[in-house]
């Protein structure tokens, strides 16, 4: 259930926002700004989402920031707004600043080498067509098969993968529609942190999130920024307020436009 809170912090960041002369909107894609797809690679926008993103940057005082688990070539087929975005991709490992400069972290050699191992152990069991290589990880997608096969298919992966995962420096991160085997940081969490050194520590800050892995941004933010769950159904989170996509979604952007252009 939503907290009866929550009205109360989305209307005290309005009012915030409205005052400030820089503010910094956080965002996932999938699930979030995006329905999910059987076909991930048709996961568009939902309707109304790029035109609303498009006149909060125009407005000029507000950062958008796209923090995403896709790698970032792959994001950049599926969302193109006009203005370019600084995106972080693969859970952080990319990052690409509004200008085109584009940063990737290294791996170190050691846990590329069990990377390579785990993707090997892959295509031995049969299941390379649902894997996706990303930087710093390997992802097993399932959205859109049977159940029963899911099941199979998880712990199939968990078993092959569990010694790999408990190799120093790499995690199995669950996301809910697949399992990913990657390096342990950056997170979501860590992109947080470092957009907060640079950040007036007054700016208006928000995170908006749907999975599991956005939790580590969620719990970064703590009390200095509003974080949001964007989800159809609640779940347990530490996100302060649940808006459900993507109507309240755009409807709370629509407010933040109007905030900043008063
Ligand atoms: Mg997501």
């Amino acid at each position: 259930m939503q907290a009866p809170s929550a009205k109360a912090a989305l209307t005290d960041f309005r009012d915030r926002l409205g005052a400030a002369t820089e503010s910094v909107l956080l965002v996932d894609y999938d699930g979030t700004l995006a329905p999910f797809q059987t076909e991930r690679d048709q996961a568009y926008p939902y309707p109304g989402v790029v035109p609303i993103l498009e006149s909060i940057l125009q407005c000029g005082r507000t950062r958008v920031i796209v923090i995403t688990g896709r790698p970032i070539r792959e994001l950049q087929t599926l969302f193109r707004p006009s203005n370019s975005l600084e995106v972080w991709g693969a859970h952080g490992m990319e990052h690409k600043l509004a200008d085109g400069t584009y940063q990737q972290t290294a791996i170190a050699p050691g846990t590329a080498a069990i990377l390579a191992q785990a993707e090997k152990w892959l295509i031995a069991a049969g299941l390379a067509s649902l894997a996706e290589i990303k930087p710093g990880g390997i992802a097993i997608h399932w959205r859109g098969l049977p159940d029963v096969e899911i099941e199979r298919m998880q712990a199939r992966a968990r078993e092959g993968w569990a010694a790999f995962a408990e190799e120093p420096g790499l995690k199995l991160l669950n996301f809910e529609t697949g399992l990913e085997l990657r390096v342990a940081h950056p997170d979501k969490g860590d992109v947080v942190a470092a957009i907060l050194e640079d950040l007036d520590p007054h700016a208006p800050i928000a995170f908006f999130g749907d999975d599991l892995t956005d939790e580590d941004a969620f719990r970064v933010l703590g009390d200095r920024g509003l974080s949001v769950l964007v989800r159809p159904e609640y779940r347990e989170t530490r996100a302060k307020v649940w808006l459900k996509p993507p109507h309240e979604l755009i409807v709370f952007f629509e407010q933040w436009l109007n905030s900043i252009s008063a």
